[in-house]
């Protein structure tokens, strides 16, 4: 089964969906399994990091930026093609085992989706299967 959210996001900022991907597992009932964490844009992302220091994802977001600077000899007429160079590099999905109908994940993991070109009306799938 799958589960869809939606999120209005700013320019750019990781969004703690941990809770949302709990819901969905909570919701299917399935105790053992995968979960797919999915987002269907091309400058936004999904990934897993550190839940407790906020300091963590500033970091992530400045680290992302000295990466990916906007360049000259780009072509892409839209002109965001650094967000789509972040995207990449996050990637699309994360994959959760699913134990004892919980997501296994670290102590301070957490799930965030990604914006890198925002202002926007996201969208995310949470896709559940039994194993
Ligand atoms: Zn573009």
């Amino acid at each position: 089964m799958v589960f869809e959210y939606t999120l209005r996001t700013e320019r750019t900022n990781f969004y703690n969906i941990t809770s949302k991907v709990r819901e969905a597992i909570a919701k299917s009932g399935i105790v053992n399994g995968i979960c797919v964490v999915y987002c269907p844009h091309t400058t936004a992302g999904i990934t897993i990091n550190e839940n407790a220091d906020p300091d963590v994802i500033h970091d992530l977001l400045s680290g992302l930026d000295k990466a990916f600077p906007d360049r000259r000899e780009f072509l892409h007429v839209e002109g965001n093609s650094t967000a789509h160079l972040k995207a990449s590099c996050v990637g699309a999905s994360q994959t959760i085992i699913i134990n004892e109908g919980r997501p296994l994940l670290g102590t301070w993991q957490g799930i965030y989706f990604c914006e890198f070109d925002g202002p926007r009306n996201r969208k995310f799938f949470v896709k559940i299967i039994s194993s």
